[in-house]
């Protein structure tokens, strides 16, 4: 399904209400990463470019539960924003009420006004109608490009929809087209490279996957349930004991379909979950009564680099190995490389595996890296997104 954007409707002499995601971490009141800004620029600098048009700017800051909390004022934003979009930005104290719609009404061409934090009401996160319409008071039509909180139905995110004629962002457009075309026609071959913390967080991803994979690798810490699952050895690894008989029968599932699994075949391993363990490496799939599975090994990395490379369509999810440990980050990060140099079209999805890939600064050779974790994986899960199905054509 594709989604209406900003080009398919009339911005001319407009006043542009968009949510974005501004959700940016910040230390003492100081923006420590402003790449959720820098991301939105596009549209916003589009919707300026539209004659006539203005812009109203909506978004959650933290998690303030609904009553205004100083701490969580998007106030820091506007200033980032001005400097970017090299133009005043004014800042009304909230996101509804008359002041506010008065402030909306006064915009003239060019200018732009951000509200302040929507989770200062309880009727975000409720998708109160009457909060909804409140907040479309402030513009003539709605433009959607927080795809991170794109996976809830909230009042800013899919409440206003309803109200006004809306459409989506670059942002949430260019999520929506590489996710669906992985989902619904990838080139073959297709692999799917699944990691991370556990299985049972993962198990919509593989489902949705097995279908449609030709290939598909699994690593990190759920890697040892499946092993588990095959009759090996794991040691002290992470394992979860309730999906042994769900890690058994994927692997079924797969075999019937012909999908070649890769598991790892070694491991870098230690005997504490800690930072400063000394990295033991094991040269084959059973592991030591002692020790605890930290990342995949050089053999496994060895077997992983011919299908990444002949992949004409990847999708990564979940890291390798525990990466925020400097000796157990290889894994993650050859795998990142690999997925950098691969030809094929490629997707990184999961807050922890575009933190790795940005850490490791391959974002820029991948052809996309999701900017929403938990919306990314339910995507990849195969459900509809309630901020994006408003927002079809
Ligand atoms: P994503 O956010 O990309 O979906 P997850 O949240 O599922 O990924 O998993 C990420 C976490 O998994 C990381 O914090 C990483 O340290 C952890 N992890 C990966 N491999 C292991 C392992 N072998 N043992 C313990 N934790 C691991
Ligand atoms: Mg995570």
């Amino acid at each position: 399904m594709a989604v209406k954007t900003v080009k398919d409707i009339d911005l001319k002499g407009k006043r542009v209400l968009v949510r974005a995601d501004f959700n940016v971490p910040l230390k003492e009141g100081v923006i420590t990463d402003d790449t959720r800004i820098k991301a939105a620029l596009p549209t916003l600098q589009y919707i300026l470019e539209q004659e006539g048009a203005s812009l109203v700017l909506m978004s959650h800051l933290g998690r303030p539960k609904g009553e205004p909390k100083p701490e969580f004022s998007l106030a820091p934003i506007a200033q980032r924003l001005s400097e970017l979009l090299d133009r005043p930005v004014e800042m009304a104290s909230d996101c509804v009420g008359s002041e506010t719609a008065q402030m909306a009404e006064k915009l003239k061409p060019g200018e732009v006004l951000l509200l302040e934090n929507v989770r200062y009401h309880a009727g975000e996160t409720k998708n109160d109608a009457e909060f909804a319409k409140q907040l479309a008071k402030n513009g003539d039509v709605f433009v959607n490009d927080a795809f991170g909180t794109a996976h809830r139905a909230h009042a800013s995110t899919e409440g206003v929809a309803h109200v006004l004629p809306s459409a989506a962002g670059f942002l949430i457009d260019k999520e929506v087209r590489f996710f669906e075309h992985l989902l619904s026609n990838p080139e073959k071959p297709f692999v799917a490279v699944i990691g991370g913390a556990k299985v049972s967080s993962k198990i919509g991803v593989l489902e949705t996957l097995l279908d449609k994979c030709t290939t598909l690798v699994i690593g990190g810490a759920m890697s040892y349930t499946f092993l588990k699952a095959q009759g090996h050895s794991i040691g002290k690894s992470m394992i979860e004991n309730d999906y042994i008989d769900t890690a058994k029968s994927l692997l079924e599932r797969a075999q019937k379909a012909g999908i070649q699994v890769l598991l790892p075949l070694d491991h870098m391993a230690g005997r504490e979950f800690d930072e400063n363990t000394d990295p033991v490496y094991v040269d084959e799939v059973d592991l030591p009564d002692e020790l605890i599975g930290l990342d995949i090994g050089m053999k496994t990395l060895e077997a992983l680099k011919e299908s990444i490379s002949e992949a004409n369509s990847l999708v990564w999810n979940g890291p390798m190995g525990v990466f925020e440990f400097e000796n157990f980050a290889k894994g993650t990060l050859e795998v990142a490389e690999m997925v950098a140099a691969c030809k094929g079209t490629t997707v990184v999805g999961g807050g922890d595996s575009v933190a790795a890939v940005n850490k490791f600064g391959f974002a820029e050779k991948i052809d996309h890296v999701s900017t929403g974790g938990g919306a990314s994986l339910e995507f990849l899960e195969g459900k509809k997104l309630p901020g994006i199905a408003v927002l079809e054509k």
